[in-house]
């Protein structure tokens, strides 16, 4: 395992989606016309987000993901590929179409976001290419905006290999209790943190007693996001609560994504989990000042240059 490499190998499995970012003043009542002020088609989808994040903190990234024979599955692929991933492992789907999520930003920075997944839906994990791709992989990255089959047997022949697995269950969805003890590190949100212990999480104190009931499920070590109230970290040695950078947000799309990538690298190299969260911070506190998934994700040198976030307090 290249755990010390400077340029650690990621697999990462999960959803690519042409992101349609529509801009309006404010959201259409039912039954009602309004005037939008610009259309971009942008690169999204949980799994080319957070392969994105990793790629641009220098690792060296495998995606496995499924897109339709069309011109989105291209435009979404050039994207990918103009950030060094390797592609080899990403399918194409003779009927089904890529992935494509309508967002609408409204004046107030209000996001509302329909998700159509198309061709995420069938992809499939072929174990022979997966196994080649985990040999010598620092880290396993996954999502659940895949099926929850596939993303089940990927995470269960990663940990048999050795591979440390980070999981991201967003969205939200029940899953099996066999399922948390092969999770080396898992990244939730305050809402998910919440709906998978059924506790309140309002505060990094919260954020503290859902990741320990996580942990009594069997997973290694948590890190819980709490948006611009930072994030919280913890593991066998230490429960410590990272304030955010304090910056102007104008879009917080690909947030958790751009975090999770910057924390599975800086683990990949070795850091331990309060500095890896502290990377994660910096990283995405740059995505937040800026449009747009894929696009508002910053590369190593932008976030080295991050100043560094204010003093972590022990909880
Ligand atoms: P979230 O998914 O909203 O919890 O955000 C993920 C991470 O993005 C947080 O842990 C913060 O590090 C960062 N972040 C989100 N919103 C903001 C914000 N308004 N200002 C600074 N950092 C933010």
């Amino acid at each position: 395992m290249s755990s010390t490499s400077t340029s650690p190998a990621i697999v990462v499995l999960g959803s690519l989606n042409m992101d349609l970012l529509m801009r309006v003043p404010r959201a259409p009542q039912a039954g009602e016309t309004l005037l939008g002020r610009s259309l971009q088609h942008l690169p999204g989808g949980k799994g080319g987000n957070q392969a994105v994040s990793c790629a641009r903190q220098g690792a060296a990234v495998t995606l496995i993901a499924r897109v339709g024979r069309d011109a989105d599955g291209d435009a979404l692929c050039a994207a990918l590929s103009a950030d060094g991933i390797r592609l080899d492992a990403v399918q194409r789907d003779d009927t089904e179409a890529t992935g494509v999520a309508l967002v609408m930003v409204e004046d107030s920075a209000q996001n509302r976001i329909v998700v159509i997944p198309g061709a995420n839906l069938t992809v499939t994990l072929d174990e022979a290419v997966f196994a080649q791709a985990l040999q010598g992989a620092g880290a396993f990255v996954t999502q659940l905006e895949s099926p929850l089959s596939v993303v089940l047997r990927a995470v269960a022949l990663a940990q048999a290999a050795g591979c440390p697995v980070v999981l991201n269950p967003s969205p939200m969805q029940p899953l099996p209790d066999a399922l948390w003890p092969q999770i080396d590190t898992l990244v939730v949100n305050e809402v998910e943190a919440a709906e998978y212990t059924g506790l309140p999480v309002a505060d990094g104190i919260g954020a503290v007693a859902a990741a320990r009931a996580l942990m009594q499920r069997g997973v290694r070590r948590v890190v819980v996001t709490l948006g611009a109230q930072g994030a919280v970290s913890v593991d066998a040695q230490a429960a410590v609560w990272h304030p955010s950078l304090k910056v102007q947000a104008v879009d917080t799309t690909a947030a958790g994504d751009t975090f999770t990538g910057a924390l599975a690298v800086a683990l990949a190299r070795g850091a331990a989990l309060p500095e890896a969260a502290r990377r994660g911070i910096r990283a995405a506190a740059l995505c937040v000042t800026r449009p747009g998934a894929q696009p508002s994700i910053p590369h190593a040198s932008e976030v080295d240059a991050m100043p560094e976030p204010p003093p972590w307090s022990a909880l």
